[in-house]
């Protein structure tokens, strides 16, 4: 895996498809999601001028954060148990999956006791699939008025992951309605900052479209690090 020309490559059709769209580039937040790869594979993006991760299980991002500094920032993506609040509190620069009450109230509680805030979003199932976790779209406002009390948490926006489509002008439904949603919460100032609220939508296969459709966050891990091994452990296979 070449990472570093496949992040020029990402880097540019993010440049590309935002300035066809009138959009400004410097908007767009790419995370590069390094789950099941291995710390050198990020150190590897590292030296190519990325400087934000993603990782889904809180075990594993323990371990690779503890390689980095303050500068690296990384995002959770994953479902986060209410009992592994407080390590997530501790981890990450933002957390990106806030889908429920219960959840927010046990980060809120820990980031006061070690004195932190973090940036978070709230995951929506946008789509209304049974099979993922997100807050439904028309409980978004509900989670919000709840969670806008817990001055440790800053909700920056949402983040979706869409059903499953073959046709990207299918999910190009799901990233507007995102969109349309995040709109209507920021005009009732339920997010930290209203005027310029986040996104996070789009991965590997579908994240011009995301772009298009108003994408702050894009999410990218196969494009830029290749397939991803069944386990991180040392040896394992990684192609
Ligand atoms: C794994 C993952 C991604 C990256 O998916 P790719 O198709 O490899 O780009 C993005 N978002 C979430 C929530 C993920 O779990």
């Amino acid at each position: 895996m070449n990472i570093s020309k496949n992040l020029s490559l990402i880097n540019t059709a993010i440049i590309e498809t935002a300035q066809m769209h009138s959009k400004d580039p410097a908007t767009i937040k790419l995370v590069a999601v390094s789950k099941r790869h291995q710390v050198t594979a990020i150190t590897e993006a590292i030296d190519s001028g990325q400087t934000r991760f993603g990782e889904n299980y809180i075990q594993e991002a323990a371990e690779k954060v503890s390689h980095f500094q303050d500068n690296i920032k990384f995002h959770f993506i994953g479902h986060i148990q209410s009992n592994k609040a407080k390590q997530a509190a501790e981890l990450f620069d933002m957390i990106e999956t806030v889908d429920r009450f219960k959840l927010a109230k046990a980060l809120n509680k820990h980031l006061e006791k070690i004195d932190r805030k973090i940036d978070i979003l709230i995951q929506v199932n946008i789509g209304n699939d049974p099979n993922k976790s997100g807050v439904l779209p028309e409980k978004a406002e509900e989670l919000l008025q709840l969670i806008i009390p817990f001055k440790r948490l800053r909700p920056l926006g949402l983040m979706t992951i869409p059903p499953f489509e073959t046709d990207n002008e299918k999910t190009r439904v799901h990233f507007r309605n995102l969109r349309l949603l995040g709109k209507r919460l920021a005009d009732q100032q339920l997010f930290y900052n209203n005027d310029i609220f986040e996104l996070s939508m789009g991965m590997s296969h579908d994240f011009k479209v995301a772009i298009e459709e108003g994408a702050t966050i894009i999410r990218v891990g196969t494009a830029i690090f290749g397939a991803r091994p069944d386990t991180i452990h040392k040896g394992a296979k990684t192609c």
